[in-house]
């Protein structure tokens, strides 16, 4: 693929977004644009088309998102479904108009139903009900895929929708009231060793099941898709290996060196009980996950480390 096309990363500076920055310079692609939200809101949609109406955009990778962990997704349903259908639809809808040569969306393994078999294949999509703890995110990924489905029949376009399962790594988000499980426990895990604690607090049973994939990993799959010829459908992006939360917590502890006992915390829900995404469409077309879990969450942990400082004044300041 021409190292000067011009392509547009949507979010990036969130974890997706950050990790495919770092992949695509390093593999050599010169012409990346970027916005900041102060500079494009893309809930707007004047905004938006007037974006893609000036900047000839060759590539668009649609990860801004609203995203979040169990605990926000079950109290701020309406601004997960709004924010999510609402930056879907201009950029998707504008990339079409100004006649975007390909663009890579991104879900998540949430939109498939909650009691799917497991491993989850690509086609169990829209089979029965889906998880009530983040049915509203969920709905909002499922329209985004599907306008990409409408838009390459009726209009010809190939977009492409990747669908990773839980993500990890550098940029996390480390807030414990909006964060997803793995850093949750790296921080709580760091904290707890700092404090002396005789325990970790964990939320739940600690027997639902979960699958870590990390964000470079993702990245890596995102160009490969971009450099393929494949023009469209929805792909699985996984490990095809999970763990139960109690294993994560284990291995976090192991990693980060806290050495008390694990307290589950029954009050806190423990949302679906198992997601294992089938990932042998996306190995058939030739790529697979690299980064090993134990590796991941160590350098992840370094990232931690190394931004802890902010992180804490960020936490006193809210
Ligand atoms: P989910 O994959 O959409 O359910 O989102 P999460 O990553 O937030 O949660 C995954 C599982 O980890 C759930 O069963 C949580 O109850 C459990 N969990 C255990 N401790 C924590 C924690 O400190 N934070 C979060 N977010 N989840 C936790």
């Amino acid at each position: 693929m021409d190292k000067n096309a011009r392509i547009f990363v949507a979010g990036h500076r969130g974890m997706v977004g950050s990790a495919l920055v770092r992949r695509l310079a390093s593999a050599g692609y010169r012409n990346i644009v970027t916005r900041t939200r102060a500079h494009l809101d893309l809930t707007d949609q004047g905004g938006v088309n007037l974006f893609f109406e000036e900047e000839q955009i060759d590539v668009v990778f649609l990860a801004a998102a609203r995203v979040g962990g169990i605990y926000a997704n079950s109290t701020m349903p309406a601004s997960f479904i709004y924010e999510n259908l609402a930056i879907e639809t201009n950029v998707i809808h504008a990339a079409s108009r100004w006649n975007v040569p390909k663009l890579i969306f991104f879900g998540s393994s949430c939109i498939y139903p909650k009691a799917c078999p497991q491993p989850i294949k690509e086609e169990y999509l829209l089979t029965s009900a889906l998880e009530p703890t983040n049915e509203a995110y969920a709905i909002a990924k499922i329209a985004g895929l599907k306008m990409c489905e409408a838009y390459n029949q009726q209009y010809g376009t190939k977009f492409v929708s990747l669908m990773p399962t839980n993500l990890y790594g550098p940029n996390d988000n480390y807030d414990l009231q909006s964060s997803h499980v793995l850093p949750a426990l790296i921080r709580k895990a760091h904290e707890a060793k700092l404090r002396g604690d005789g325990a970790l607090e964990v939320w739940g049973s600690g027997t639902p099941c979960r699958e870590f994939l990390h964000v470079d990993d993702l990245a890596d799959a995102a160009t490969f898709m971009m450099e393929s010829d494949i023009a469209e459908g929805v792909f699985n992006v996984g490990v095809g290996r999970d763990s139960t939360i109690r294993e994560l917590a284990q291995t976090v502890c192991r990693v980060v060196g806290f050495e008390g006992e694990l307290a589950f915390d029954a009050s806190k829900p423990d949302g679906t009980p198992r997601k294992l995404l089938d990932v042998s469409k996306l190995e058939r077309m030739g790529w697979k996950a690299s980064i090993i879990l134990e590796d991941g969450i160590a350098a992840t942990y370094a990232d931690f480390l190394a931004r802890y400082e902010g992180l804490s004044q960020t936490a006193v300041a809210a």
